[in-house]
């Protein structure tokens, strides 16, 4: 016979907790709201634990979340909780919207492949780094944002999410072309990683696979935290880049579109890089021409000083300064007078020998990053293809469709999931396609 009441907090947050006869809105791991059926959460358990003699229940408790579980047959705590686990992050699915950007919440099941989108998945640039991209959305609203992310996106109707243990699967399946040796694993996504519920597990995965010597992600810093840091080093997290774009707290949080942003906070998170972790820290800020000018050298200094009084050099850059561009489904502010890229890296150099810091303009060969193989491109541009539609694309008028194994953004398109279609490939750089139906 087991009897446990288990306090479900640290696993789902109430936002607030929400009771709809067996369903419960609920939020899990910060990341994603949805709805918790009891009578299906009933069937899962039954049929997991092969009884169908249980009882539970679920209430609230002074903030927390208390799950009420009995059963004739001897259970497991631990085992229970890894189950609740598993059909939280599963069945939330169905309902499920991003904590941060309120955007439907597409969880990418197995019949989604993981190659083949710009903004999910695994991303091949012919390299030894991989793109890992695990989830989209954002929780800032930066006014340079390349794909207009946030909770105050225009452009962007919907949000995806990748499991981990696909992604690392598709991860293993690229570096078997490119040879199980010096690689990176680059965390980034159309949005802000650390939103991933799953990002520990991403990283732990990745750290096992032969090879991966190098595992990199590229945040705004604003979710970390001490524990946070420290489970990513213990997870295998090797170097954070981390967006520092000024050191002045009302400029940057007018940059960061983001009233409650807190450069403190983010400065906070460098210095505990530095100071708590074995972590190599990167500060990545965009240089915003007539925004930020000076706080890029602020932020040089900074980081240089930051590295100093820890006494210890780092084999890798500790600055990766990024040009602020005009993007077609960008923000694109408009005071701003955007450099050409060999523009931009005169203004590094100028800025290399005025603050005598190098290198700030950077080369791939500065990260270990040489070219590789990659898998073969099953596509060709202008070829036309039968494919199917199998979810909405992030932007208005497209979708999502899969031919082959290879996921297709389709533009000029609003065809309902599960209908079939010609379509022509217009563009297949780096294994991303886009077509238009033909
Ligand atoms: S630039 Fe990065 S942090 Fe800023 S809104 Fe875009 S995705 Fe988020």
């Amino acid at each position: 016979m087991t009897s446990l009441t288990v306090n479900l907090s640290h696993l789902f947050d109430l936002f607030p907790l929400e009771f709809l006869g067996d369903r419960v809105f609920v939020s899990y791991k910060r990341s994603v709201k949805g709805v918790l059926d009891l009578k299906k959460l009933y069937a899962f358990l039954c049929n997991r634990l092969e009884s169908s003699d249980l009882s539970i229940d679920l209430w609230e408790e002074e903030g927390n979340l208390v799950f009420y579980f009995e059963a004739s047959s001897k259970v497991d705590e631990s085992e229970l909780v890894k189950l609740l686990e598993e059909f939280a992050s599963r069945s939330l699915g169905e309902t499920a919207q991003n904590y941060f950007t309120g955007r439907k919440l597409i969880f990418l099941d197995r019949g989604f492949p993981l190659m083949g989108s710009d903004f999910i998945g695994i991303i091949d640039r012919g390299t030894n780094l991989i793109e890992v991209k695990p989830c989209t959305g954002c929780n800032l609203n930066c006014v340079f944002c390349s794909v207009d992310e946030g909770p105050y996106s225009k452009t962007r109707k919907v949000d995806y999410i990748a499991y981990p243990d696909r992604l690392i699967e598709v991860f293993k399946e690229v570096a078997s072309h490119k040879g199980f040796h010096h690689l990176e694993a680059h965390i980034d996504a159309q949005g802000e990683p650390t939103i991933y519920p799953y990002l520990l597990d991403l990283i732990r995965g990745l750290n096992e696979i032969p090879g991966v010597e190098v595992i990199s992600i590229q945040t705004n810093g604003t979710l970390l935290d001490k524990d946070f840091i420290k489970n990513l080093e213990k997870a295998g997290l090797t170097r954070i880049n981390l967006s520092i774009n000024s050191l002045d707290s009302k400029k940057a949080k007018k940059i960061s579109g983001t009233k409650s942003y807190d450069i403190k906070h983010v400065v906070e998170i460098a210095e505990l890089i530095i100071n708590n972790s074995k972590i190599d820290l990167l500060t990545a800020p965009v240089w915003v021409p007539g925004i930020n000018d000076e706080d890029i050298k602020e932020t040089v200094l900074f980081t240089k000083a930051l590295l100093e009084k820890k006494g210890e050099t780092q084999k890798m850059p500790i600055l990766g300064i990024q040009n602020c561009l005009r993007y077609r489904f960008g923000r694109n502010p408009k005071k701003v007078r955007f450099r050409k890229m060999e523009s931009f890296y005169e203004h590094l150099e100028k800025l290399e020998r005025e603050l005598e810091i190098k290198p700030l303009k950077l080369r791939k060969e500065d990260f270990g990053v040489h070219s590789r193989r990659s898998p073969l491109k099953p596509f060709r541009k202008g070829e036309v293809l039968e494919a199917k539609v199998i979810g909405l694309g992030r932007l208005p008028k497209t979708v999502l469709a899969l031919s082959g194994e290879r996921l297709i953004q389709v533009i000029n398109c609003t065809l309902p999931i599960g209908k079939k279609f010609s379509v022509k490939i217009v563009r297949t750089k780096h294994n991303i396609f886009t077509a238009i139906p033909a």
